[in-house]
């Protein structure tokens, strides 16, 4: 099987994609960087996050593993101690596949341009010191005019980042949608939103359009950059592309929730 590892900087994730390479070679693994079948990623959830968006072109094409080298994560969610079974399913190309849903955000520019990106986790949409003022539209059709810090629309598997510290769902990533929550909306007699976060299903798309021209901050997973006033609108969806990651062992989602943010052991 051909294979990638990616590493966070520190020693210790460096030191075991070391070990990793080496007895996936001796179990006649191939080291691919170009064009591999499995990417290990050795970090956290955010080197998960490099991985993805490393290998981007060829999401469907590959399976993501992550090995944590910190606490527990949501896409890193395998022990070092646990390497040796790894390697094991690798060497016998037993690699039993979950798929996730992925955010696709359509950005349209006043000349007329476009880009398109895709998000593992989420995509934020903030104003730097003023009020950020826009229009939402979903499946085509006006629906509130947002004033505030911001919007963050959301994968199931984004849903434990980002959009948890803003007040939203857990989602399953067995469910095709996105999630919209606010950022400190301005409620009040005159201006109005709808408040909670909202859950659109695949073939619902929501439309951002910014009234007020100022330039604010687009972000997708860890990248940031600054949208100049040229953007006319940014389009999310559910991706029809989607990313696999591997299941070796049976650990549920639901199961990293509460490993994650409640408690280590039942007591
Ligand atoms: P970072 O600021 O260094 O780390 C953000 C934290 O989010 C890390 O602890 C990371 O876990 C965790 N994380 C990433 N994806 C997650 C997921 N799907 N579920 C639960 N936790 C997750 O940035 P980064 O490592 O480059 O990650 C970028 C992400 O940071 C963004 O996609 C966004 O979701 C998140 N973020 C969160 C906030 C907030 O909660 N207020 C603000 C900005 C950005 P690891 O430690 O395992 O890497």
């Amino acid at each position: 099987m051909r294979f990638a590892v990616t590493a966070r900087g520190d020693e210790r994730s460096h030191m075991l994609k070391e070990q990793l390479e080496q007895a996936l070679m001796e179990r006649g693994s191939h080291r691919d960087t170009v064009t591999p079948e499995i990417v290990i990623s050795i970090g956290g959830d955010g080197t998960m996050l490099q991985a993805f968006h490393s290998y981007l072109d060829q999401v469907e094409d590959i399976t993501l593993v992550g090995i944590h080298t910190g606490h527990l994560g949501f896409y890193a969610d395998w022990r070092p101690e646990e390497m040796g079974e790894l390697i094991q399913h690798i060497a016998d190309n037993n690699v039993a596949t979950v798929e996730y849903p992925l955010l696709e955000l359509s950005i349209d520019y006043a000349d007329g341009s476009t880009n398109q990106l895709l998000a593992l986790n989420e995509c934020t949409i903030k104003s730097f010191n003023q009020t950020l003022v826009c229009d939402l539209s979903i499946r085509g059709e006006y629906f509130e005019t947002f004033r505030g810090d911001g919007l963050c629309i959301s994968t199931p598997s984004g849903s434990t980042a980002y959009n948890k510290a803003l007040g939203g769902a857990i989602v399953h990533p067995a469910l095709e949608a996105i999630q919209i929550t606010e950022m400190a909306s301005i409620n009040n007699r005159v201006y109005r939103t709808i408040g909670s976060p909202m859950l659109l299903p695949k073939h619902h798309d929501v439309e951002i359009r910014p009234v007020n021209p100022i330039d604010f901050q687009l972000t997708y997973d860890h990248y940031a950059s600054i949208v100049h006033q040229n953007v006319k609108s940014i389009r999310c969806r559910v991706s029809d592309k989607k990313v696999k990651f591997a299941r070796f062992r049976s650990f549920p989602f639901w199961q990293r929730v509460r490993e994650s943010f409640l408690a280590e052991e039942r007591s």
